[in-house]
């Protein structure tokens, strides 16, 4: 006897759940492959420019650094590859610090670790 179309489709439902039942451990790990994947985008995005660029934004507005125009300030920093001061020439980004006023928060310059620490500019200017 043929079956009905609600057969049919009653019968595709169960087999779908049943296949669903035996492979439990396959769709956990293609879940599992899935979130991998996103947290690999989620890596690269913590990696990617506009990131970098806004943790460090972010960075600066915490310290209580205050710039009318942060994407301007930002271009500066990049560009920036030497001390304003005593113009030693930075070998990674982190050796450039951020001067600025701690009355007013006002960005002064960019500074190698050195004469930021020991406030050497003060006495050149
Ligand atoms: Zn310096």
């Amino acid at each position: 006897m043929p079956l009905s179309a609600e057969e049919k489709r009653i019968r595709k439902l169960e087999a779908q759940k049943k296949w669903r039942e035996k492979n439990k451990e396959k769709i956990a790990e293609y879940k599992k492959e899935y979130d991998k994947e996103n947290k690999d985008k989620i890596a690269e995005y913590q990696k990617s420019p506009q990131r970098i660029k806004s943790t460090i934004i972010s960075g600066w507005k915490k310290s209580g650094l205050v710039h009318e125009d942060y994407d301007a300030l930002y271009k500066t920093y990049i560009e920036t590859n030497e001390c304003n001061v005593c113009k030693k020439v930075f070998e990674t980004s982190f050796e450039r610090c951020m001067d600025h006023d701690h009355t007013t928060g006002l960005f002064r310059q960019i500074l190698c670790r050195n004469c930021n620490n020991m406030d050497n500019w003060k006495k050149k200017i």
